[in-house]
């Protein structure tokens, strides 16, 4: 198959929502992540983008839609949602709601169904044409999310049809992910912070995964049990300075990068472009400091967490590594 990369437009919108109609798959830019589109309607669309990414069948979908209608019809709607909706819709947050009339596919057989309403220019442009459309992130399973075309073409290059080129995201993390099926759950930090959420929606809970992930526990959750985000490149979290690690790893031969933090939100706009070069670059140390636990921050983290196998490393401590094909110990 020819993987057609096309700047966003008229055509490219009109190109993708007769892919979409067709059953076929297109990739379009949101202000989180890139996203991998099939018809919400269709199974069997849907079933292509689990094959192409190589995505667990159990792991659902969320729904894009370009108005507040288009959610109505596919959830159950209620007080909160009409909350979330008023004060971050459209933008990078998806609310999960009792799902009306949708193929299994999209929902990995849960009755609940993820929805979003991007409030990028020209995933509305390309939704305003093609409907309601299944998309999870435009990768691979397992490797960093898109937030260029480019990385999006070097994933599926030959394997979907179509990329629609909407430049750089400029939040650069996945939606923030809140349950209002029931009582409010936060299920993933992303573009809206729980800070903001909790103004809105003060009784909101944060998921047991989401705490272990605030507390830098290892623990095992049912959402954690994949692998995500990784490069070929050990990657390695410090708390404080990472001017150690990174000395400790240059005097060993290790070819390592550290990342300082500066601003979280700039951090997430950066993340996964670094763990993507990593590999070119043939690294084989990556070292990140971690930003401080809140606002987007708590994206940051939790993202990082799971690139690094959840390993952290404080400042002034010693720590036992796997790198570059032998173990090493480094000091932080
Ligand atoms: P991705 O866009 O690749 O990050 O994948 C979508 C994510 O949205 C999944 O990993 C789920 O965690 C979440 N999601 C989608 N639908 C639901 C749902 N009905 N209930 C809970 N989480 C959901
Ligand atoms: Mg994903």
């Amino acid at each position: 198959m020819i993987t057609q990369l096309l700047k966003a437009g008229r055509e490219s919108f009109e190109m993708g929502a007769k892919l979409i109609r067709a059953g076929e798959l297109t990739a379009f830019p949101t202000e989180t992540v890139y996203g991998l589109g099939a018809d919400a309607f269709n199974g069997n669309a849907v079933k292509k983008i689990f094959e192409a990414k190589g995505r667990p069948s159990d792991n659902p979908l969320i729904v894009h839609v370009c108005s507040k209608e288009q959610m109505l019809q596919l959830g159950y709607w209620n007080d909160n949602a009409e909350a979330v909706f008023n004060a971050f819709m459209p933008g990078p947050i998806t609310v999960v709601l009792k799902k009306r009339d949708l193929p299994n596919e999209v929902t990995a057989g849960l009755d609940t169904v993820g929805l979003r309403y991007p409030e990028h220019r020209d995933a509305q442009g390309f939704l305003a044409l093609a409907g309601p459309v299944a998309a999870p992130s435009a990768n691979i399973s397992g490797r960093p999310s898109p937030t260029t075309a480019q990385h999006v073409f070097d994933d599926f290059n030959g394997k979907i049809p179509l990329i629609i080129d909407g430049g750089v995201c400029s939040v650069g993390v996945e939606s923030t992910v809140i349950s209002l099926a029931e009582r409010p759950v936060l299920l993933r930090p992303g573009g809206v912070t729980p800070e903001q959420l909790l103004r809105v929606l003060p009784d909101m809970k944060i998921h047991e995964a989401v705490l272990r992930n605030i507390r830098l526990d290892a623990a095992a959750s049912p959402g954690m049990k994949y692998k995500h985000y990784s490069p070929d490149a050990r990657v390695v979290l410090v708390r404080g300075s990472g001017e150690n690690l990174l000395a400790s790893a240059l005097e060993n031969g290790i070819r390592a990068v550290l990342y300082p933090s500066r601003d979280a939100a700039a951090d997430a706009h950066e993340l996964f472009s670094r763990l993507r070069s990593a590999d070119a670059q043939g690294l084989e140390l990556v070292i990140f400091e971690l930003p401080p636990q809140e606002g987007m921050g708590l994206s940051v983290i939790n993202r990082l967490l799971r690139a690094s196998a959840f390993t952290v490393a404080d400042e002034g401590q010693s720590i036992e590594i796997t790198c570059a094909g032998r173990s090493c110990r480094l000091k932080a």
